[in-house]
């Protein structure tokens, strides 16, 4: 579901013609749907409010909208005010939710590994939980937080050794990769955690990939954790949230996503059963399809029986179809019925082969000028990009109803050297 439809053959944006922004602002752009958001984020709080263990838990199940999919601010300062709270991973993500005044109480503070410095930023800021996957980061949680004379909130990640469907790159609770403890480290560790005077082992965790349209493998995965919940409370610890983590997959192609009450449905049962506090780190699931890059066509080149439709943003402004093999869809932003299509590679400006949008994709004829949507592009797209070959970032625009904002400018060539010195 988005909000980004054809009227009489021109792309809008809820109410906005999608060209005056391209127009206005310039190109490439980011362009993402309030609405799309807000639409998202309200269908997965409503399809897993039945965890709530009493009415009186509005704020439940806490989303925990997972800021590496889009960290922009203006973004996060829609979700706040929808009443959602937060996952971050760095310090930097921290920094922007403190600067748009997001209390600690609503942020959980994820990631493989965590600086003394962010630790300390995460236990200053009163984060609600720190999710933890190695022993070291607990002992340094706890020597921090002693110093501080704070007791940190710890969550344990459990790697629940599940394949889900997904690309290789996007799976992280399967045997052999680097995230959570398998589940025998972790009841070792539950034992010594009893001995760590600062630290207080409050939820469990996992998180099994992303891009994840099939319910299966969280079915999987939930009950191992949830049998693991009963044998840290047999250990005396009081395990009071359980976070399940994101990866609910987004249409790329198609209809390939499942509703939220799908994963729901088969999920709930097993969360009830634990009398937890539940929280969901979707991130793709909200912002995914609520945002497309509009990019202006520069050039359209033959080479041999070959079409290349060559554009003015490249893999350093959307990875994902180089790093992960993605499809997103691509049309013009405005149809026109009198033009052929063709078949064609569309690719961007970098010095790279790699440098692609689509291969062999069959679209209507495009000439230098036009511009060309890349749709379902919310997600990994801006977080990721980079300056490669010395290209400013692009702008990003948020849309709500007929009204339109800047809220991000496009980079300068001045950006590009700000930081660097020469003599
Ligand atoms: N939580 C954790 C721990 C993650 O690593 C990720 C993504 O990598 C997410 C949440 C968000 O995943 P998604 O955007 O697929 O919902």
């Amino acid at each position: 579901m988005d909000y980004f439809k054809y009227k009489k053959n021109q792309l809008f944006c809820e109410g906005v013609p999608v060209e005056r922004i391209a127009r206005r602002v310039g190109s490439p752009v980011y362009i993402y749907s309030a609405q799309t958001i807000l639409t998202h984020w309200r269908r997965l709080k409503a399809a897993f409010q039945p965890a709530r263990l009493s009415a009186r838990q509005a704020d439940q199940p806490l989303i925990g909208y997972s800021l590496k999919a889009n960290s922009n601010l203006a973004v996060c300062n829609l979700l706040q005010r929808a009443g959602s709270g937060f996952e971050v991973v760095s310090g930097g993500e921290l920094y922007r939710l403190l600067k748009i005044g997001v209390p600690g109480e609503k942020i959980i503070f994820g990631g493989i590994a965590k600086t003394e410095s962010e630790i300390k930023l995460g236990l200053k800021s009163g984060v609600l939980i720190f999710n933890v996957e190695t022993k070291d980061e607990i002992l340094l949680i706890n020597r921090v937080a002693g110093r501080l004379k704070k007791i940190a909130p710890v969550a344990i990640r459990l790697n629940p050794e599940v394949t889900p469907a997904t690309h290789l790159y996007l799976i992280t609770g399967q045997k052999g990769n680097k995230f959570g403890f398998y589940l025998n480290d972790a009841e070792k560790l539950m034992r010594e955690i009893n001995s760590l005077p600062s630290i207080r082992l409050v939820g469990l965790h996992m998180h099994i990939g992303s891009q994840i349209t099939r319910v299966a493998p969280y079915r999987n995965a939930l009950k191992r954790v949830v049998l693991f919940i009963e044998k840290c409370r047999g250990l005396g610890h009081r395990i009071e949230w359980l976070d399940i983590g994101g990866g609910f997959g987004i249409h790329y192609r198609g209809d390939e996503a499942r509703p939220a009450r799908d994963f729901a449905r088969v999920l709930l049962p097993w969360i009830k059963k634990t009398g937890c506090r539940l929280i969901v780190e979707p991130g793709r699931f909200i912002v995914g399809n609520a945002g497309i890059l509009v990019t202006k066509v520069l050039s359209v080149k033959k080479s041999g029986r070959k079409n290349f439709v060559i554009c003015d943003a490249g893999m350093n402004v959307l990875i994902r179809p180089t790093l992960y093999g993605a499809h997103h869809k691509i049309s013009p932003i405005k149809r026109r019925s009198d033009r052929p299509s063709i078949v064609a590679d569309i690719v961007g400006p970098i010095c790279e082969s790699g440098d692609f949008f689509a291969k062999k994709r069959r679209i209507q004829s495009v000439q230098p000028g036009e511009y060309l949507s890349v749709f379902s592009a919310g997600a990994y797209g801006f977080t990721m990009s980079s300056n490669y070959n010395s290209r400013p970032r692009p702008a990003e625009v948020l849309v709500d109803g007929s009204r339109y904002q800047v809220v991000r400018q496009a980079e300068t060539y001045h950006d590009l050297v700000r930081l660097e010195r020469y003599h």
